[in-house]
């Protein structure tokens, strides 16, 4: 199985333009000391709102790597798939998401139930874990209703993983389990127990993506209670180790955090619990760089500043319709959306005022940001109109691109500052 990286980061690069910008800015982190390992991630959803294929990610990765001459691994990750979403994806990827949020609370039958409660007596009770500040106090009864609420979604992640590696060979798979497109959060002690069943179903898993306490809006910074993110965040990284070492997955198993980007206000926690613990950790960005393409659009003023504003104008025209499959990951106050009449009237830094993503900023809009990060079926309606608009602000797009994924992500998160 290929090893992933200590340290990755998710790139979502919607319109396949944008790889060189993005490894541009693992390339900067590298000269700063960190090796940071860039993974491509196109979800099922995106490719088929934009109309594209896996292969054209593998495509301008490999074209960026070359380009660049960047020497350390990369991989493209088949973002969020399930059994029935895999197959187009196996030729082009070697990294998966596999998401099984959807089989959360799905019955798993009760006699794997009853097998699996009687072949961990060591989950009930009091789990003293390392790292974790007091113990995990369970009982029988506690593991068999997690158990019951969760197994079957590791059992459906078993499968999916033994389709790939199937089709593929277990060595060229990274398998990652994705649990955060749900409702609930997963407690580090419920952590505990989805890894537990992992390992019994020999999924060599190592990344993991659950839902953690708070708003991981898509875009936007953070909105929960901070103590309790970081307390969390530190507990779960303590269950991973000790999983590990207890149910022998693989040694680099680590946390994913998804909707990752521009959480602005977890990333100094993040960072000071992987430098304290030694841990991991993959960043999953996606959104944030179709955001700077339209930013850099709209620096660059003339057309592109009008491409910009017509993108805005489309996307507020549809807005329900975009919102909807982004539901639980957005919080538009509609209130606060500009009638696209007024916005036809701003000037380049009014539309990259309220677009980029500087909270302190009076002028940043938070609601417009949110509703251009779900907007990107607008521009890939305008189809080559959008791509050569792409090329004409090319200089402004890139800088826009890499300098978001350097200076606001890469930065605050690998490299050290204290
Ligand atoms: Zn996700």
């Amino acid at each position: 199985m290929p090893t992933l990286a200590k340290y990755s980061v998710g790139v979502g690069d919607r319109f396949a333009h944008q790889a060189k910008a993005q490894l541009n800015a693992c390339v900067l982190a590298a000269a700063q000391g960190a090796e940071v390992v860039p993974v491509w991630n196109k979800s099922n959803r995106e490719h088929t709102i934009i109309g594209s294929e896996p292969g054209s990610v593998r495509a301008s990765a490999d074209a960026a790597v070359k380009a660049l001459g960047w020497a350390k691994p990369y991989h493209v990750d088949a973002d969020h798939i399930r059994l029935e979403t895999v197959d187009r994806f196996l030729a082009a990827c070697d990294f998966y998401t596999i998401d099984v949020a959807d089989s959360i609370g799905q019955p798993a039958a009760p006699e794997a139930v009853a097998a699996f409660v009687e072949r961990h007596p060591e989950l009930a009770g009091s789990i003293a874990i390392p790292g974790v500040s007091s113990p995990f106090t369970t009982t029988r009864a506690d593991v068999e209703r997690v158990a019951a609420k969760y197994l079957k979604a590791v059992q459906d992640a078993g499968a999916i993983y033994r389709k790939i590696a199937a089709a593929k060979g277990a060595d060229n798979v990274i398998a990652e389990v994705s649990m955060d497109e749900t409702d609930a959060p997963q407690t580090p002690p419920e952590l505990l127990l989805i890894l537990a069943a992992l390992a019994d179903e020999n999924v060599p898993v190592q990344t993991i993506a659950p839902k953690f306490t708070g708003r991981f809006n898509k875009g936007v910074d953070y909105v929960g209670d901070l103590a309790q993110f970081e307390k969390e965040f530190r507990d779960d990284l303590a269950v991973i180790a000790f999983a590990v070492k207890t149910y022998g997955l693989p040694a680099n198993l680590k946390l994913s955090v998804h909707s990752g980007s521009d959480k602005f206000s977890i990333y100094g926690p993040m960072r000071r619990a992987i430098r304290d613990t030694g841990a991991g950790l993959h960043l999953k960005t996606a959104g944030t760089t179709w955001l700077e393409e339209v930013i850099g659009l709209a620096e660059t003023g003339g057309a592109g500043l009008d491409m910009a504003k017509e993108i805005y104008a489309g996307a507020l025209k549809k807005k329900d319709e975009l919102c909807a499959p982004y539901a639980t990951v957005i919080d538009i106050d509609a209130a606060k959306l500009p009638a696209a009449e007024a916005v036809k009237g701003w000037t380049s830094e009014q539309f990259v005022a309220a677009l980029r993503h500087e909270p302190a900023n009076p002028a940043f809009n938070a609601s417009l940001r949110q509703l251009v990060h779900v907007g990107f079926k607008i521009a890939a309606q305008m189809g080559d109109r959008y791509l050569a608009m792409l090329k004409a602000c090319e200089p402004a797009v890139s800088r826009n691109v890499t300098g978001n994924l350097y200076d606001r992500h890469l930065k605050p998160l690998f490299i050290n500052q204290d």
